[in-house]
C-alpha cells in the first residue's frame, strides 16, 4: 500500500542516502542553505537535462546564457528589485524572533515566547548586498542576483546580433539566485540560494497573448512527461489584485506538496516592461526591426519560471512509497529511469563471484557512460533495499548458475519482480530503460 510522504521523512531519507546535507554541517549548519550530495548532483543534473530537452524538442529556437551572479546596482535599480524586492518584517522585542508580517496574526502573542511586543513592521529588501573592489572609496555597490531573469534581459540585444536569431525565439538560464529569506522553510521549498531554470521568450506584442496560452501547454507537457502525477498538478491564474503591475497575465503551476498547494512554475506575460526599464535606464536602444512592416518594435515577453531545487523536491515526493514486500517495509522511490540518479546495480550473490562482476560492471560502465554501481556488501536484500531508496530501477544479480548458463537475474524496483536474462543483452536493457520517456 503506498503512504503518502511527509517533509520529515523526506529530510531523512535525503540526508541518509546522500542527497542533500545542511549546508557546513560540522558548523551547525547555515539556515536555508544546503549541500546536495553525490545522490542529489546526479537527480539534479537529470533535472537540468529533462528542462534542456523540453526547450530543445519545440519549434522555436531556444539559446542559452549563463550571466554572471553578481550584478550592478544600476541593472538592479532599473528591473525595480532595489525599490521593490521586500518583505514586510516584524521582530518580537521580548525573545528578538524575527517573522514575516504576512505570516503571523500581530494581534496575537508571539507564537515562540507567548509576549505581544511587536516592532512596528518594516520593509526589508531580499537582495545581497556586497560591494566590489578592496578600497571602501572606490567600492562599488553590486548584487547576487535574487533571479536569473535580468541577465537575459541585458544582453538581449549581443544575442540577437551576435547568433542571428529572429523574432520568436527564447533564451533560457539554468543557473543560482540568491534571496535573503527572512524566513527559509519546508526544506528546500524556500532557501536562499537556490537554481532556477528560466525561460524568456522573445515575440511580437501581437503574437504574445497567443504565446502565452502556448506556454501553458507545453509546461504542462513537461511536467506529464517528467512522470510526474497529473493529479497533484494544477494551473492556477492569477487574480487581478495578484498581478505585479507590469504582468498582464500569470498563471502558476502548483503541486500539492504535503504542506499544500504550492507553487512550482511562474508562467508569465510581462510585455514589454523588462526592456522598456532597461532602455530607460541604460540609455541603449533594445527595439528590433521588423522587415515586414519596416518598423522598430521592442518585443514582449512571456517567462517560464521554475525552480530546479522545488522540482527536485516535487520529484522526490512524488516518487516517495512506502509498501510491504514479504513481510518486511521498506521505502522506495518510483523515479522515472531518465530521473534516477543511478541506473543500474550490479551485484554478485556472494563476494566469491566478485571478480566476473566487477569486470562486468566497469565493461557496462565504459559502453555505456550510465551511472551505475557495483556493490557487494550485506545481504542481497539489503542491497536492494539501499538500491529501492535510492531509486534505482533495476539491479543485476549475477549468482552461481550464471557461471553455467551466462545470465543473470533482473529485478525490477518497483514491481521486485525477477526475470533472468542473457549478459550479452545488458547493454541494450538498459539503454532502452534509459531512452524511453
Ligand atoms: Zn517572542
Amino acid at each position: 500500500m503506498s503512504s503518502p510522504a511527509t517533509l520529515d521523512k523526506l529530510v531523512a531519507l535525503c540526508k541518509r542516502r546522500g542527497f542533500v546535507f545542511p549546508s557546513a554541517e560540522i558548523y551547525g549548519g547555515l539556515n536555508g542553505v544546503y549541500d546536495f550530495g553525490p545522490m542529489g548532483v546526479l537527480l539534479k543534473e537529470n533535472i537540468r537535462a529533462a528542462w534542456r530537452r523540453s526547450m530543445n524538442s519545440l519549434k522555436y529556437e531556444v539559446l542559452y546564457l549563463e550571466g554572471a551572479l553578481l550584478g550592478p546596482h544600476a541593472m538592479w535599480q532599473a528591473s525595480g528589485h532595489v525599490e521593490n524586492f521586500h518583505d514586510p518584517m516584524v521582530d518580537c522585542l521580548n525573545c528578538k524572533k524575527r517573522y514575516r508580517a504576512d505570516d503571523i496574526d500581530l494581534e496575537k502573542p508571539c507564537p515562540h515566547c507567548g509576549k505581544k511586543e511587536w516592532t512596528e513592521v518594516k520593509q526589508f529588501n531580499m537582495m545581497f548586498k556586497t560591494e566590489l573592489g578592496a578600497s571602501s572609496a572606490s567600492s562599488t555597490i553590486a548584487y547576487l542576483r535574487p533571479e536569473t531573469a535580468q541577465a537575459i534581459f541585458v544582453n538581449f540585444k549581443n544575442i540577437i546580433s551576435t547568433c542571428r536569431v529572429k523574432i520568436p525565439f527564447g533564451i533560457g538560464q539554468v543557473g543560482k539566485a540568491f534571496r535573503n529569506e527572512i524566513t527559509p522553510k519546508q526544506f528546500l521549498f524556500r532557501m536562499r540560494e537556490f537554481e532556477q531554470m528560466e525561460l524568456e521568450f522573445f515575440c511580437k506584442p501581437e503574437n504574445a497573448d497567443e504565446f502565452f496560452k502556448y506556454w501553458l501547454t507545453v509546461r504542462q507537457e513537461f511536467y506529464s512527461k517528467l512522470g510526474i502525477n497529473m493529479d497533484r498538478i494544477r494551473m492556477r491564474p492569477h487574480e487581478a489584485h495578484e498581478l505585479a503591475h507590469y504582468s498582464k497575465q500569470c498563471t502558476d503551476v502548483e503541486y500539492e506538496y504535503p504542506f499544500g498547494w504550492k507553487e512550482l512554475e511562474g508562467i508569465a506575460h510581462r510585455g514589454s516592461f523588462d526592456l522598456d526599464q532597461h532602455m530607460k535606464y541604460s540609455g541603449k536602444d533594445l527595439s528590433v526591426y521588423d522587415d515586414e512592416t519596416k518598423e522598430a518594435f521592442v518585443p514582449n515577453v512571456i517567462e517560464c519560471s521554475v525552480g530546479a531545487d522545488r522540482l527536485f523536491l516535487t520529484v522526490l515526493f512524488d516518487a516517495y512509497q512506502e509498501d510491504t514486500i514479504d513481510g518486511e517495509e521498506r521505502i522506495v522511490l518510483n523515479l522515472s529511469p531518465a530521473m534516477a540518479p543511478i541506473k543500474a546495480a550490479f551485484l554478485p550473490l556472494t563476494k566469491k563471484l566478485n571478480e566476473p562482476v566487477i569486470a562486468l560492471h566497469k565493461k557496462i560502465a565504459q559502453a555505456t557512460g550510465f551511472s551505475i554501481v557495483f556493490d557487494d556488501s550485506g545481504s542481497i536484500g539489503k542491497r536492494y533495499r539501499r538500491q529501492d531508496e535510492i531509486g534505482t530501477p533495476v539491479c543485476f544479480t549475477y549468482d552461481f548458475d550464471s557461471e553455467q548458463d551466462n545470465k543473470v537475474t533482473v529485478r525490477d524496483r518497483t514491481t521486485t519482480k525477477q526475470e533472468r536474462i542473457p549478459i550479452d543483452n545488458i547493454e541494450r536493457y538498459l539503454r532502452d530503460l534509459v531512452t524511453k520517456e
